[in-house]
């Protein structure tokens, strides 16, 4: 995948690029900013692209690429800089722990010590009221990008002391455009995907790369076919999918459920890529079913059997 520096070819997210760059320009950098916005639609691209314009050593305007500072960077191992995501399933005190000693002494290299929070939300309370000292009085030469899907979930004295960038989701057009001129897909798939991606870039890639749409296929063909074999296989197929997968597994086949509820009901347009045959059961008691298929899943329920008894429970 290539690499973004540049704050400006961040896709179709304008405001937050223009408040960014303005910032550069004016030298007016924010202590703590907070960038919000749906998955998949450049927030932790332009953070990233954020900090190369403030540690490049030849252009704070258009970052080189070619400079120690850029290499490093790119491979992600620069002394002044951090990325903090959720180890399981949350970031936790000893992860802060680790911030606060990180800052506690000025910049190596750069002119400043960067720590990109990813899924900040993913905080603990305990964790969360320990960064909130950090973010409070922090040392002239630190700069904190928390990065989140869901704001509501932060500790709003977090929010308070952030300097809130808004990301929007992207339009069907732009995803498309850039699926075809970077990612080398044709035009009908390049389409496909954008509309399964509800404005998300992240999500449109991952779909393609994962191959997720076979797998939503494959399901609803076992499924169907009613035979307890074919069962059995695609649900042990199924289990063998990383775990970090399911979710967006889960998502294509509401979205398979919800599409078809609206093409029987409405006559809305149903997305070609999805499976032939629609839906035909009540769309609740089969969001619910997905919903408790997911619970279990999050509790290592056996996954062979949870997703053999979700294909019974369907249909
Ligand atoms: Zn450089």
């Amino acid at each position: 995948m290539r690499i973004v520096r540049n704050l400006k070819d961040i896709f179709n997210q304008e405001p937050a690029v223009n408040l960014l760059k303005s910032a550069l320009l004016k030298n007016k950098i924010a202590h703590a900013y907070l960038f919000t916005g749906p998955k998949g639609v450049g927030k932790e691209t332009a953070a990233k692209a954020l900090i190369y314009h403030l540690f490049c050593q030849f252009s704070r305007e258009d970052p080189c690429g070619s400079c120690l500072s850029c290499k490093k960077l790119d491979k992600e191992i620069h002394p002044d800089f951090v990325k903090i995501a959720p180890e399981k399933r949350d970031i936790r005190i000893d992860t802060v722990r680790e911030i606060e000693r990180f800052i506690r002494f000025r910049p190596l290299e750069a002119p400043y010590k960067a720590i990109l929070i990813l899924q900040a939300e993913k905080l603990n309370p305990e964790a969360g009221n320990a960064l909130l000292k950090s973010l409070e009085e922090p040392p002239s030469y630190v700069i904190f990008i928390l990065v989140t899907e869901n704001i509501i979930q932060l500790l709003p004295t977090i929010i308070s002391r952030s300097q809130i960038v808004k990301f929007r989701p992207l339009p069907e057009k732009t995803i498309k455009e850039f699926l075809m001129k970077y990612a080398g897909y044709e035009e009908g798939v390049a389409q496909t995907l954008a509309e399964l991606s509800l404005g998300s870039l992240g999500r449109a890639l991952e779909i393609a790369e994962k191959g997720l749409l076979e797998e939503l296929h494959a399901f609803v063909k076992a499924s169907l076919s009613k035979k307890a074999e074919l069962r059995f296989k695609t649900a042990e197929r199924l289990s063998r999918m990383e775990r970090e997968n399911y979710e967006l597994f889960f998502y294509l086949l509401t979205l398979w459920v919800w599409r078809s509820y609206l093409k029987e009901k409405a006559g809305f347009p149903y997305p070609m890529a999805l499976p032939e045959e629609t839906f035909k059961g009540d769309p609740k008691i089969a969001l619910r079913e997905i919903s408790q298929a997911k619970t279990a899943l999050d509790y290592f329920i056996h996954p062979e059997l949870t997703f053999y008894t979700l294909m019974h429970k369907l249909f």
